[in-house]
Parts: structure tokens; sequence; C-alpha cells
């Protein structure tokens, strides 16, 4: 297919622009390492244009009613839906995410662009009575002002929707800095926003270094918001930046995701649970099952059929379409799931299948399944990133919850049960924003997605997302 919506340049006031110093970088298909394009190599200057840039429009997006702002994310939301194939296509170019994988993806990324657009018709402010029979309160919400997105490159998509349009339906304008594996998705998006007709300045996107930017962002007083997604190192940074013109900050970090099986669950049910928590976009997601834990009683049971289930995924070339496993997203991602199933290994965990680089693909890690993991091991602590399944097991509730708590993560949880006491207490007792109860999918536009603890601030999606992009004002009303 020829890309069509393949851009080369950033997106600053509604021009298409090289960096000022003409530099550029790659962008490479992770599959076999093929150049896809070159983009823009900028640095903070330019960044510092698109906040000015961004400002600017913002006197003006601002005063657009809810409904021309929901109108145009619904025109945005339409053409995404038209060029939905070639999307996926450039997802699965740059991130290597089998394709059926990345057409799931626009379909998802775009479900926040239209509940943006509802939202948009949906800030609602409060009114009270007060002691003193001449006065009001009234409370009113009023967008922040520009915002600044950082997004990973897992969900080249979806993770620009998430985070720009709630900004956008609350009347902000932002500037966004896509990952550098994977700029091209960002950029065909800023086309498609052109085309759908928001006003220049309204939706910035660079690409470039992301010390430099991110510094920019992170401390200019014109940028009133940052929201970022990616390891908690860099959330870290961002936030310690951000303090010094006390920015609003939303962070999605690292996770360590538990996934309990306790022995009254439905085994079937547990086990495609797992695969779709654990195996999707090769195991990179930020809320995949990172660590199995599974009760005694069922164990053995558990782990044969799990085996079995690995051993048949397919792994290959993300653009065909039986692929359920490719390539990892660089070098970087590769050696650290090699080096985190050879130190569990070498410290007694026993690999089922998998356990090295794959012999045909250079950036594929084989489908693996490792048991007997124990805390002492990095993987227990580590978020692996990689299509590698780690299972414990457990003898009883206390002390699963113990174990899946011991982490300075908290994004997602997941278990399966059929106990009703039990969902309750357990669903309760875990340390994490989001919790699946017998359910490995469960992330939509519906729900509120975030992580507690190390995990992160704030929350996107849902009727809470919006938020983030919002400040409350209180006035006192006295006639
Ligand atoms: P990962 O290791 O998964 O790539 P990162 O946190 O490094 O996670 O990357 C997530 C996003 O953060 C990417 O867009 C990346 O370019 C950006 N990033 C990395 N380092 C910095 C930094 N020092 N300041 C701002 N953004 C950064």
């Amino acid at each position: 297919m020829k890309l069509k919506l393949l851009r080369e340049k950033i997106y600053i006031n509604g021009q298409w622009l090289e960096a000022d110093r003409g530099r550029n970088f790659e962008v490479l298909n992770p599959f076999d390492g093929s150049k896809v394009a070159t983009v823009p190599l900028c640095e903070g200057q330019e960044a510092r244009r698109a906040i000015e840039a961004a400002h600017q429009a913002w006197s003006v997006w601002r005063h657009f009613s809810p409904r021309e702002r929901a109108q145009l994310l619904q025109k945005w939301a339409g053409l995404i839906d038209d060029h939905r194939e070639e999307l996926a296509e450039l997802i699965t170019l740059e991130c290597g995410k089998p394709i059926r994988e990345a057409r799931a993806e626009v379909a998802y990324g775009n479900n926040f662009v239209k509940w943006a657009a509802m939202e948009a018709m949906h800030i609602l402010g409060e009114t009270a009575q007060m002691d003193a029979s001449n006065q009001r309160m009234v409370v009113i919400k009023q967008p922040v002002g520009v915002v600044a997105a950082i997004t990973p490159w897992n969900f080249p998509l979806a993770m620009i929707t998430r985070k720009c349009t709630p900004a956008l339906a609350a009347g902000c304008t932002v500037v966004v800095k896509p990952a550098e594996d994977t700029p091209l998705t960002a950029l065909a998006l800023a086309a498609l926003a052109e085309q759908a007709g928001f006003p220049p300045g309204v939706l910035n996107v660079l690409t470039g270094l992301p010390a430099e930017i991110g510094l920019e962002m992170s401390t200019n007083p014109l940028v009133r918001a940052l929201s970022f997604t990616g390891s908690t190192a860099v959330g870290k940074l961002l936030m310690q930046q951000c303090s010094q013109t006390v920015k609003k900050v939303a962070l999605e970090l690292g996770g360590n995701a538990p996934f309990i099986v306790f022995k009254d669950a439905d085994l079937e049910a547990a086990l495609q649970g797992v695969m779709a928590a654990k195996f999707r976009n090769s195991g990179q997601t930020c809320i995949c099952a990172n660590r199995i834990l599974v009760q005694t009683e069922i164990y053995d049971e558990f782990i044969e059929k799990l085996a079995v289930l690995i051993r048949q995924l397919v792994v290959g070339n993300g653009l065909k379409e039986e692929t359920q496993v490719t390539a990892l997203i660089n070098q970087k991602g590769l050696k650290k799931v090699d080096r985190l199933v050879k130190a569990a290994v070498n410290r007694g965990a026993r690999l089922h299948c998998g356990g090295s680089i794959s012999e045909d693909i250079p950036l594929a890690y084989q489908p693996t399944l490792l048991t007997e993991i124990t805390p002492h091991m990095e993987i227990f602590h580590e978020e692996i990133f990689g299509p590698v399944a780690a299972v414990m097991p457990f003898n009883d509730e206390e002390e699963v919850i113990d174990l899946a708590n011991h982490t300075p993560y908290g994004l997602a949880g997941y278990f399966y049960s059929r106990d009703i006491g039990r969902v309750w207490r357990v669903a309760e007792a875990l340390e994490s924003g989001i919790v699946g109860v017998n359910s490995g999918i469960v992330s939509n536009e519906f729900a509120p997605f975030g992580g507690i603890k190390e995990s992160g601030l704030g929350r996107e999606g849902s009727t809470h997302g919006i938020e983030e992009f919002l400040e409350t004002k209180y006035i006192c009303m006295a006639f």
C-alpha cells in the first residue's frame, strides 16, 4: 500500500517544517531493520516555538464553543476511520506490532477521539446557596492552557489520542512529542487533524531529542500541564523539572502487574485471559501480566496447558495476518528481556519453552514460559516488556496479596476466581489503579486508566480523564 499519510516533517502552527538545523533521524522497521522514513531531529528551540504557537492559538481555541470543538473532534475521528487500514500499516511498520493488533489499536485509539467529542459537551460547573442570602457559590471549569504530551512507542496512535483529545475537548492546545521509535503515526494523525480543520497551532507535533524537548516542555512557563507516558525514571525527572513552574502533571509510568489464578477459577477462561494480558504487543504493554501467580492445587495443570498455548504462538512479520508475536521495538528492549530470563534461570527458574532470541528475526524473542519464579529474582521486580510468562506458585489468599503488592508499582492487577467473597476482598486489597477480575483485557475509553504508587498520577479516559486539563475556579457571587 502506498502510504499517503507518511509525513517526514514536523507540524507546528499549521505548517510542515524541517528542524532548524536541518538534521534528521531514521525510523526503522523493527522486523527487518529497513528504513521506513526520516524525520526531523528537533531540539529545545523548535519545542519553544511550538509552545509559543500553541499559546497563541489557545487565545482563539478556548473561545470555540464546546459544540464547535466536538464537531472538529468528530471530523477527525471520521478521517481516522476512513484511513484505518493505512494507519494500521504505519503502526506495524514503525512499531512492529502484528497487523491485527494494529487495526485493533486504531479502533481503540479512535474511540478516545469519539469519547472526547462527547466529553466536550459535558463540562459542567456547580452552584450553591451560601450562608449570606445575597451570596452564591459558582464553580466553573476552564481549560488549563497549553498542554505538553510525551508519548511512548508501544501504542503509537492510541497514546496520542488518549492524551490529546480530552485536552482539545477541554479547550486546551497541545504540543506532542512522540517516541523517537514511532513518530510516523503521530505525524499522520496531525495530517488528518489538519484535514479536519483544526486551527493552526491547536495541535502541534515535533520529533527529535527527548531530553532537550522534554526540558523545554517541562520548564517553559507557558506550558500549564504535562502529560507523560513512559518509564518511571523519566516520569520522575519530568515531575521534578515541572516543579519549578508548578505545572499539573499526569503520569502513566511503569507497571508490574500480578495475574493471580485461584483454585476456584474457571481455568480455561484464566488461560485465555493470561494469553491476552501477557502476549499482546509481544508483551510490550505497561499493563501486561508480569508475574503470574497460580494456587498450588492447580499449578501443574495450569502450567501444562499454558505451555501448549505458548508453543502455538506464531512468530513472524507483523504485516502477515497470522502473526501473533513479532520483533521487539529495539536492541535495548531485546537485551533486557534476555538478561531477565537468563538471570532467572541462573537463580533456579525452570524453562519450559523459548528462552532465547529468535534465530530468524534479529529483534524477536521466542515466546517463553518460566516457572518457579521467586521474589529473589529480578524478573519478579522489573517490567519484562517481552513475550515471557513468568509463573510462581502460592498457597493462600493472604500470601498472594502480599506477593502481589510487593512492588513499588501499582498500575494493573488481574485475578481469576468464582468466589464472590474473595472477588471483593482481593479487588479491594490489590494496590493498583486498575483491577481485572476474570478479565485479561481491561482498557477502553469508558474506564479511568492510571496507576497508584510509582505507576503514576492522574487518569486517562472516562469522565475523569478530562479533569487533568481543567482548572476549577470558584466565583463568590454577591448581588
Ligand atoms: P522507554 O524506555 O519505554 O522507551 P522512556 O520513558 O524512555 O521509555 O520513553 C517514553 C517517552 O519519553 C518517549 O517519547 C521518549 O522519547 C521520552 N523521553 C525519554 N527520555 C526523556 C527525557 N529525558 N525527557 C523527556 N522525555 C524523554
